[in-house]
């Protein structure tokens, strides 16, 4: 078997941000917990031994959760450089660490998620003060150049229908500070109200109040119907991993439910629990219907957004970095 290369980790199950259309702002998955570390350095150390992860693996320390909630989180990071892994954040920047060369010496890359650029579309989404949002980026980005870091930063920017005349403010603000700027479309990033509208369980004015905020809805299903019959899920390519330790199938499905997850790291035979992986009856219907194919190919850049020469540039030059990595 070959190590994955590419892993998510919660390392808190939780968010602060009360994002309407995610798993975890708007769901169930509010009720996370937290990993301790000793779970944490075991679950990893176990993947190790088994070669499941290796060197070259990047362990995001993120799924449904916000990493910076963890309230110890230097004592992971000491785990990560012990184990001499690398490691990446996703952060909405509600809240950030302080930063020191601990911090930055494996660290891969930081993703902040963003919901607009303007105290309106905060408001609307997050939830959050945006000044607030604003100073804490260019400081942890800042900070963490201070302590050595030379790798990528990057806003995702998640496009909704009210924001579009926020993208180039948001871009001019990303280039100030050497940050790679991705704009993809806002999705409905929630399993439970994907699977109803794809069922035609949702009522008119609920289809209508998100055709409102989000672009896309009356495409899912059309983009389900292009799905190859041989289609084989990315998703498998990568290991996911709840604050408990249980393997997810992918990370598109909530962690709650033996339909989802594959069993424990620390409890079950390693193997065991990969083998169940890829054999999962959630995946079955989810390729038979094209909706693994809606779900791999949604996360798509607006085609009337044009990339600033610098932005072009930040790009390239991050592509080729991790080219000769
Ligand atoms: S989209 Fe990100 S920031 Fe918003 S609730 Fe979900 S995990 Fe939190
Ligand atoms: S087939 Fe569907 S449920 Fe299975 S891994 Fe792919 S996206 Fe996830």
């Amino acid at each position: 078997m070959k190590p994955y290369r590419t892993v998510y980790f919660d390392i808190v199950g939780f968010c602060n941000a009360r994002c309407p259309y995610c798993l975890t702002g708007g769901g169930k998955e509010k009720s996370g917990g937290m990993i301790l570390p000793d779970v944490f350095e075991n679950t990893l150390t176990k993947l190790l031994r088994s070669q499941v992860i290796d060197s070259k693996s990047v362990v995001s320390l993120y799924n449904w959760g916000e990493p910076f909630l963890h309230p110890r989180l230097h004592e992971i990071i000491s785990i990560i450089n012990k184990l001499n892994i690398k490691y990446a954040i996703s952060t909405n920047a509600a809240k950030i660490p302080a930063i020191n060369g601990e911090f930055t010496r494996n660290l891969d890359h930081v993703i902040f998620s963003m919901c607009g650029f303007s105290q309106a579309s905060y408001r609307r989404i997050h939830g959050f003060d945006f000044e607030k949002i604003k100073n804490n980026i260019i400081k942890l980005v800042d900070d963490c150049r201070f302590n050595g870091f030379r790798g990528d930063f990057f806003i995702s920017y998640h496009v909704y229908r009210f924001n579009t005349d926020e993208i180039k403010a948001c871009e001019n603000f990303a280039s100030r500070h050497g940050i790679v700027f991705r704009p993809y479309y806002a999705i409905l990033n929630h399993w439970w109200k994907l699977l109803k509208f794809i069922n035609g369980e949702l009522s008119p004015d609920r289809i209508k109040e998100i055709s409102e905020d989000l672009f896309g809805l009356g495409e899912i299903t059309e983009t389900m119907r292009k799905s190859p019959a041989s289609y084989q899920c990315p998703q498998h390519d990568y290991l996911i991993i709840t604050e408990d330790a249980d393997v997810l199938v992918c990370c598109q499905l909530p962690k709650h439910g033996a339909d989802f997850s594959c069993g424990n790291i620390l409890s079950e035979g390693i193997d065991d629990v990969l083998k169940r992986k890829n054999k999962m009856h959630v995946c079955e219907n989810c390729s038979r219907s094209g909706l693994a194919y809606y779900i791999n190919n949604s996360l798509s850049e607006p085609t009337f957004y044009k990339r600033s020469l610098y932005q072009y540039f930040l790009l390239l030059k991050s592509k080729i970095q991790r080219l000769l990595r």
